[in-house]
């Protein structure tokens, strides 16, 4: 599920090493894909999954990342070369889609909820003021209810979708560091932290999480032998017709009856 995407090693190229900035002209560091002079992203590691648009990202407190240009969830990847795979992308839209349902159901959380209370609140004063029978206080404190459940079954759905949108974002992350070492070989954690542009502690989460995703790819698949311990020893000195007795046809025949 998380083995890195089939990809060409890309050459280093004259170009390459003279590349220079489109936005200020002033040259690339050698391998970075994001200008140190202004800023200006370049090249395939920054095209957008959700805009398509080449634009760098900018630091966000629940996104990690987000696109400057339509503000959809994104990684960055300050390295030249590197194009993150369609597992990548993907992970990233459906870090986006769960931004949008984690927006909308918080809205309307909120919303209902503050109305809910206000309609208890108003409940409340009057069945303080009209004094009316039991049966038709506890029918307007039913009504004024619905707004709050209601309300509050929105802000659960909200807090599911910003559990499916981090850990989108953390599959997009891993899978980012699969792609950029299908082309550079395994990275040390310090490396790690530059081209992805996280901090130590992000970095050290996404490269847990790689390790557990390769050795769920890479373990050997179980239960292939589960079988073999119970089957009986064959006989070492048995004499020919008893072997013949135990020949794979005579065993099948027995166990399908
Ligand atoms: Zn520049
Ligand atoms: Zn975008």
């Amino acid at each position: 599920m998380l083995e890195p995407a089939a990809m060409a090693p890309v050459a280093r190229t004259e170009l390459d090493l003279a590349a220079t900035c489109r936005n200020c002209g002033q040259a690339l560091a050698a391998g970075r894909a994001i200008c140190q002079n202004c800023g200006a992203a370049h090249g395939a590691a920054n095209r957008c999954p959700h805009c398509d648009a080449v634009a760098d990202v900018e630091r966000h407190a629940a996104l990690g990342f987000r696109c400057l240009v339509c503000g959809g969830p994104r990684i960055a990847l300050d390295i030249q070369g590197v194009e993150p795979s369609v597992r990548t992308n993907e992970a990233l839209r459906s870090a986006g889609r769960e931004q949008t349902q984690h927006v909308m159901f918080s809205a309307a959380g909120f919303a209902l909820v503050g109305m809910g209370t206000l309609a208890v609140l108003v409940a409340t004063l009057a069945v303080l003021a009209t004094s009316p029978g039991a049966l038709l206080a506890v029918a307007a404190f039913a009504a004024s209810a619905v707004p709050l459940v209601t309300g509050a079954f929105a802000l659960s759905r909200a807090a599911k979708a910003r559990k499916n949108r981090g850990d989108a974002i953390l599959r997009a992350r891993v899978s980012a560091l699969g792609d950029v070492q299908a082309v550079t070989g395994v990275l040390p954690a310090p490396r790690v932290t530059e081209v992805l542009r996280l901090s130590t502690e992000a970095a050290e989460l996404v490269l847990a999480e790689a390790s557990i995703a390769s050795y769920l790819n890479e373990g050997p698949a179980p239960r292939v032998r589960v079988e073999e311990p119970d089957r009986a020893p064959e006989p070492v000195e048995a004499p020919p017709n008893e072997a013949t007795a135990h020949s794979p046809v005579a065993q099948r025949g027995k166990t399908e009856s």
